[in-house]
């Protein structure tokens, strides 16, 4: 099941495919599977993220991320033909505060596809942070497809991204040391909405996926 889910996916467009075992959201607690699926941002859009977004970069964004939704429906489509349950997790939907229904970010580094950055960005191994992320929750038993941890960590000696940011929000400690603490995400938030109002209403930023060093010069 997972080699067939993993060719469907990457025929259809998808990066990478990972596959974990995670704890789901109370109202799916059922589910505790998941398939992460990865989609490589463009180099040439973001590459063009210097000092603030760009109206392309947010177009950009949006479209991964609606491919990524109806990536993530194509996997849960053929779960459910196998006789499983499954949800897909919105590839960009805040419903508390600034978290979504379940952490994206959680279900790849679980399934081996990275870690997190100082800038609480998922990095990616082979792209660094220049992806979008996708989730499908189900019942079915994907162990078959399960891989290690990644025990790479390439921030422990960079601080790129701490110093880039405008908004002064990244701690500039690891996850390890931090955990959620790691960013200041209201600072980060307040930023983008006061300067980047023109491009998405201050939805998105992206220097710090743009300047970070792992996936740049692949
Ligand atoms: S810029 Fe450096 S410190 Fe920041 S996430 Fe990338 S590797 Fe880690
Ligand atoms: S998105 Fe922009 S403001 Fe927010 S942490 Fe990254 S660089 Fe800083």
């Amino acid at each position: 099941m997972t080699d067939k889910i993993t060719k469907q996916l990457l025929e259809e467009g998808a990066s990478e495919v990972g596959f974990s075992a995670v704890t789901p959201p109370p109202e799916y607690s059922a589910l505790t599977n998941a398939v992460s699926i990865v989609v490589h941002l463009s180099d040439a859009v973001i590459d063009t993220v210097e000092n603030g977004p760009t109206h392309t970069y947010f177009h950009h964004y949006r479209t991964v991320n609606a491919f990524l939704d109806r990536l993530a429906l194509s996997a849960g489509l053929l779960l459910e033909k196998a006789g499983g349950k499954y949800v897909c997790v919105p590839a960009s939907q805040s419903t508390q505060g600034f978290s979504g229904l379940f952490s994206h970010k959680q279900a790849a580094v679980r399934a081996g596809l990275g870690t997190i950055g100082k800038s609480a960005l998922f990095l990616s191994n082979r792209f660094g942070p220049r992806v979008r992320l996708a989730t499908v929750l189900t019942d079915l038993d994907l162990s078959a497809g399960f891989r290690p941890m990644s025990d790479k960590n390439p921030c422990k000696t960079c601080s790129i991204c701490t110093k880039a940011c405008p908004a002064m929000a990244i701690s500039g400690k690891t996850f390890e040391e931090a955990g959620n603490h790691i960013l200041d995400r209201a600072a980060c938030s307040t930023h983008m909405k006061q300067a980047y109002q023109k491009i998405g209403r201050g939805a998105v930023c992206g220097i710090c996926v743009s300047v970070c060093p792992v996936g740049k010069n692949r």
